[in-house]
Parts: structure tokens; C-alpha cells; sequence
């Protein structure tokens, strides 16, 4: 099982912020920003290209920006990102959606 899937059993301990019916969203171990949250589904997907059900991405996202709402990151900017992939710099192979905020971000990525 995967560390992702072993924190949505409970068998890893993480600060979880947000659950619903499909979703889990939890604090990152090693943030890269004030904030930084992960949000997975509940279902395992190893990446983002293998999630084909439109109203799971729905659901997601919705779950995403419920989050950033409340925590009113909205005010000052915030980015999400989804690595997939090797190139893509994916290192948990169970989809999961960044939330970055509270510093100025820069950009291009790395
Ligand atoms: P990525 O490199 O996009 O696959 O992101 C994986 C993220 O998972 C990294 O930012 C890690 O710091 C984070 N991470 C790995 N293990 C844990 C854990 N047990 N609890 C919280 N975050 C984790
Ligand atoms: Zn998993």
C-alpha cells in the first residue's frame, strides 16, 4: 500500500485540514511554503493522467478551493500543482494536488 493510501487508513499520522466523502487534504512533512497542503483522492491513482472520471476532477478541485477559501488564501495568491511523472518531479505515486502559500513564488519552477 502506499504511504498516501496508509495515510487515508490512518496507519500514518498526518495534520489532516480538510476530509470529505472522496477527498483527504493534509498538511505536507516537508512544506515549501508558510502553507503548504496536499490534497488526494480517497481512491488511489497513481497520477493524474489515470483519473478519467470527470466528476472526480470536479469533486477534487471543488475540495481544493473550498480549502483555499477557507483559509482565505485567496487574498494574498496561492498556486497549485499536480508533478507527475518522472520529468515531472512525482515522487508519491498516489495523485496529489499542492497547495502553495504565504511567500512570493517564483517562477519558472525548476
Ligand atoms: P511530489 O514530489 O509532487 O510527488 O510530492 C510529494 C510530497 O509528499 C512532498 O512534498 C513530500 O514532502 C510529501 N510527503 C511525503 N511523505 C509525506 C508524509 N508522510 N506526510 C506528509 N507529506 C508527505
Ligand atoms: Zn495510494
Amino acid at each position: 500500500m502506499c504511504i498516501f493510501c496508509k495515510i487515508i487508513k490512518g496507519e500514518i499520522p498526518a495534520q489532516i485540514v480538510f476530509e470529505d466523502e472522496y477527498v483527504v487534504a493534509f498538511n505536507d512533512i516537508v512544506p515549501q511554503a508558510p502553507t503548504h497542503i496536499l490534497v488526494i483522492p480517497k481512491e488511489h491513482f497513481n497520477n493524474a493522467t489515470e483519473v478519467v472520471d470527470s466528476g472526480l476532477w470536479s469533486w477534487f478541485m471543488d475540495a481544493a478551493l473550498q480549502i483555499v477559501k477557507k483559509l482565505e488564501l485567496d487574498k494574498q495568491g496561492y498556486r497549485f500543482v499536480i508533478n507527475t511523472g518522472e520529468q515531472g518531479g512525482q515522487t508519491v505515486p498516489h495523485l496529489h494536488l499542492h497547495i502553495l502559500a504565504g511567500r512570493n513564488l517564483g517562477w519558472p519552477p525548476g
